[in-house]
């Protein structure tokens, strides 16, 4: 896709006034300034920022645990042993998925244990799981901690894919290779949708491809793909899936996880999996008696009755969602990281001089909305001048600093904003550093 981008505020703002879904902006809260301006919030990869209509969904249900109490399980629209059900097929849109594919529980560690116990079953042949270098940590903790939980050496049934020597990011046929190369040991591939450090999205139907031909289960983590990426898990053919629904999906700290469960599991009870009540069969679950038997579908992983007040903010997002569809929010994304990734590059082009880089590819079907920045010079101290400046972005150690502008609710201006912004620290910076040297 070929863009022709100016560097200028007008330029900016002619982007908004023809973005069709601008007034989504209206429907969220926006951190404000002491002046009472909003802040340009760039963080929406880390927390999305708050539907206007998340608190009178929560504050329904507070009124009907008020009014209805234990009624309120069985009684109303939805109800509450229902209301899973009310994010199904929004759900399913957002991640390609047939509707009894998914399903909303829990956290997204905890989902990503339950998964594994399902999906990665070591045998003496077969135990080695294959994953990204720098994966996120809970994602690191949980993969080491199964290892040892089946007995096994992390240092040998770990086997991480690194960048080449000098490249910030993964090249799929180096992935392809690695899963190849360990063919014969491979029990699991375990891929996240969208790297949290350098904003890489990796090509995940190649990835499943290359884990089946090697006779291994493939999952995802999609902390960062879900709400950023249109996604195609079934077509994809992923065994198993996982996200949480507090970044790209704004449903606030903490909020619930999604999980996806291949349909060719959805009757299969000789699955191992770590069982609990709101997983057993609906029509007898009351009957409370022994015997585990799984619902059908990804719902049969359930453990707990709905966490409903997480899951009532979830819906009010994910209504918005629906409304927007993903494949606009995508093609509004690509345009506006990529007008931040051109401007950004005028800084550098400007000066004359590497002030700084972007380690994201650029190419936009390699990444979703974030930009991740490398500033040679003072990172730290650029990133917390930003942060005086109104700007809200994060740091990630050693040396990044992580901007993502998100469709639903940023504007081409405020990417212009940024960008001048930076530009003004940077100067500031290399010169004050000029002058000390
Ligand atoms: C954000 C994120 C997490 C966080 O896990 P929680 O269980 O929700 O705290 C885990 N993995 C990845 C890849 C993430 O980006």
């Amino acid at each position: 896709m070929q863009h022709s981008f100016e560097n200028t505020l007008a330029f900016a703002q002619s982007l908004d006034a023809s973005d069709t879904l601008r007034s989504f902006r209206n429907e969220f809260i926006l951190p404000a300034k002491a002046d009472g301006t909003p802040k340009i919030y760039f963080c929406g990869n880390s927390l999305g920022l708050q539907p206007k209509t998340a608190a009178d969904y929560v504050a329904k249900e507070m009124q009907r645990w008020a009014t209805l109490a234990v009624e309120g399980h069985f009684q109303g629209e939805p109800s509450w042993f229902n209301y899973h059900r009310t994010m199904r097929d929004t759900t399913a849109k957002l991640v390609g998925a047939l509707p009894h594919e998914v399903v909303i529980m829990n956290t997204l560690t905890v989902n990503l244990h339950l998964m594994m116990v399902s999906f990665y079953r070591p045998t003496a042949q077969r135990y080695k799981i294959l994953m990204e270098a720098g994966a996120f940590p809970s994602d690191q903790y949980a993969v080491e901690s199964q290892v040892r939980f089946h007995g096994l050496d992390p240092a040998k049934a770990i086997v991480e894919v690194a960048p080449r020597e000098g490249e910030a990011t993964l090249r799929i046929e180096d992935i392809e290779q690695a899963i190849d190369k360990h063919a014969n040991s491979l029990a699991l591939v375990l891929f996240g949708g969208v790297h949290y450090y350098t904003g890489q999205a990796f090509d995940l139907k190649r990835i499943a491809a290359a884990a089946h031909a090697a006779g291994a289960k493939v999952g995802f983590d999609l902390a960062h793909a879900v709400g950023n990426l249109p996604l195609h898990l079934h077509q994809w053919d992923a065994d198993f899936a996982v996200w949480c629904t507090y970044k790209y999906l704004n449903s606030g700290p903490g909020g619930t996880s999604g999980a996806f469960i291949h349909e060719r599991y959805a009757n299969n009870t000789e699955l191992p999996r770590f069982a609990g009540w709101w997983g057993y069969r609906e029509e007898s679950r009351f009957l409370m008696q022994k015997g585990f038997v799984p619902m059908y579908g990804a719902e049969g992983w359930q453990l707990s009755c709905g966490q409903i007040f997480p899951f009532a903010v979830h819906r009010a997002s994910l209504e918005i969602f629906e409304r927007a569809g993903i494949e606009y929010l995508r093609a509004k994304s690509i345009r506006l990281t990529s007008f931040l990734a051109f401007l950004l590059e005028q800084i550098n082009q400007q000066a004359a001089t590497q002030l700084l880089h972007i380690i994201t590819p650029s190419d936009p079907h390699q990444r979703g909305c974030q930009l991740s920045l490398v500033v040679p010079q003072n990172g730290k101290k650029v990133f917390e001048q930003l942060i005086q400046a109104g700007v809200v972005c994060d740091w990630r150690e050693p040396d990044v600093i992580r901007v993502a502008p998100v469709p639903l609710y940023n504007t081409f201006e405020e990417v212009w904003q940024f960008a001048a912004i930076l530009t003004k620290i940077l100067t500031a910076t290399t010169e004050a550093v000029q002058i000390t040297c």
